[in-house]
């Protein structure tokens, strides 16, 4: 007899979002007679996914060599190799397609279902859970979890009531403080501290002033005084500056950027890897074969004219100098706000089309082939409230599908 009573074992899943969903319906699949019931502590499920990916959810990522894929993942990648060899987003799309769902590749490896709409991925999901017989409780927040001494949990909801369960799936996504993260402390887990991950960088510089909306395709950006360059497009927007090179930045140096509240000093080079030497043997030529030309007229095609202008300006080269009479100084001023342009932080915004908090549940904690806790049997986590975030492009919800994937199949088994 289960903890709840039934013939079959009963199952809780709780927070009914990506992770939860494909934790519920795997088990249920794969164990037809087990009762699996998702507790949802708002009126509505999977919000995050309706409006992922700007409304269209970027599904998955077309990655599908799981050493390489875990590279996308400022934390929790080598906790998720060996768990991208069982689930990975090869297996993600054959799961959708499947159901029906087709999905489809943009050129920067982003992967949509080709509806363009994320309600397509909502409708696979609430169809999915009916038809394997997820039982779903709404409004119904899980504030305490008690280990039963005969095995098995009991839940306390926030609307009086409790319920009983064999196992226990936690899918609540980012671990706020509340009581359920006091709950999960109490049973001797820890949550490593959380802080924002994905978000655009907030600049007040004149260099960058009515340029919003121009983009650098492929440019490098680093942290002061010595992170990791992230390379990639750059945005400059009405705030300072965004673009998957600086929301990859932020993710890899959340938790740094969190500790310095967000004001710090960033390093560009709008030519990617430029370096200072063939810059100035490129310049030495157009001293001799463009000596009449503006320096003012863009050079390089990377560089739209606009910001090639602004650069030559802001290295005091005034617009009727030409190539033949610009000065070392001068030259030498352009070089470095091209490849070393240094700029002030002061602040951060919210990047509209997906953010996510780093920090959660210490990946210690966790047996990976599994997702079950180390600590107290039959307790399982995925999704968000692990410690595991990727960057932007799809990686987030793969990490979802594949821990949810993991917990679900390893509470049908055992
Ligand atoms: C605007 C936005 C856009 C995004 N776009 C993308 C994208 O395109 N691609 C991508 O890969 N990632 C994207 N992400 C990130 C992605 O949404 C998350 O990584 C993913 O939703 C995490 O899934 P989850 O199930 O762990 O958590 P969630 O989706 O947050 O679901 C958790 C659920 O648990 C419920 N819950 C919480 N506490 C309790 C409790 N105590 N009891 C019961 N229920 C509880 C919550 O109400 C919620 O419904 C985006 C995020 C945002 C915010």
């Amino acid at each position: 007899m289960s903890a709840s009573g039934h013939a079959g074992k009963h199952i809780a899943v709780i927070g009914g979002g990506a992770a939860g969903f494909f934790a519920a319906i795997t088990v249920a699949e794969a164990k037809p007679n087990a009762q699996v019931t998702i507790y949802e502590q708002s009126q509505r499920t999977l919000t995050k996914v309706k409006v992922s990916g700007g409304g269209r959810c970027n599904v998955t990522h077309q990655c599908f060599d799981p050493a390489r894929l875990v590279t996308y993942y400022p934390r929790g990648g080598r906790e998720l190799r060996g768990a991208f060899h069982r689930w990975q987003p090869q297996d993600t799309l054959a799961w959708f397609a499947a159901r029906g769902v087709d999905i489809k590749a943009e050129p920067d490896g982003r992967m949509f279902p080709t509806t363009d709409d994320s309600q397509t991925i909502v409708d696979c999901f609430r169809r999915s859970a009916v038809e394997a017989g997820v039982q779903l409780r709404l409004g119904q927040e899980l504030k305490a979890l008690q280990q039963n001494p005969e095995g098995g949990f009991t839940l306390e909801l926030t609307d009086g009531s409790s319920a009983s369960a064999d196992k226990v799936c936690i899918t609540a996504g980012s671990l706020k403080t509340s009581q359920l993260s006091a709950a999960l402390e109490s049973i001797g887990h820890t949550i490593e501290p959380l802080a924002p991950s994905l978000f655009a960088f907030n600049i007040r510089d004149e260099r960058l002033a009515e340029l919003a909306g121009l983009a650098v395709e492929k440019a490098s950006v680093q942290v002061l005084p010595k992170s990791k360059p992230q390379s990639g497009p750059i945005l400059i927007t009405h705030k300072g500056l965004s673009g998957p090179a600086i929301l990859r930045l932020s993710a890899w140096e959340a938790r740094a950027l969190h500790a310095v509240n967000y004001r710090f000093d960033i390093a560009i080079n709008w030519l990617g890897d430029a370096k200072e030497q063939p810059l100035q043997e490129r310049f030495a030529r157009l001293r001799q074969t463009s000596g009449k030309s503006f320096v003012r007229t863009k050079v390089f095609d990377a560089i739209p004219r606009r910001l090639w202008e602004r650069l030559v300006a802001v290295a005091g080269i005034g617009p009727d100098i030409v190539w033949s009479q610009l000065p070392k100084a001068q030259e030498t001023a352009l070089i470095r706000e091209l490849i070393d342009g240094r700029f002030a932080v002061v602040g951060k915004t919210t990047n509209k089309e997906e953010f996510v908090t780093c920090g959660g549940i210490r990946l210690k904690e966790v047996d990976f082939k599994t997702m079950e806790s180390r600590l107290v049997p039959g307790l399982h986590f995925a999704g968000e409230c692990l410690d595991i975030d990727g960057i932007t492009g799809g990686f987030n919800f793969q990490a979802a599908w594949t821990t949810g994937h993991l917990a679900g199949l390893a509470m049908s088994i055992a």
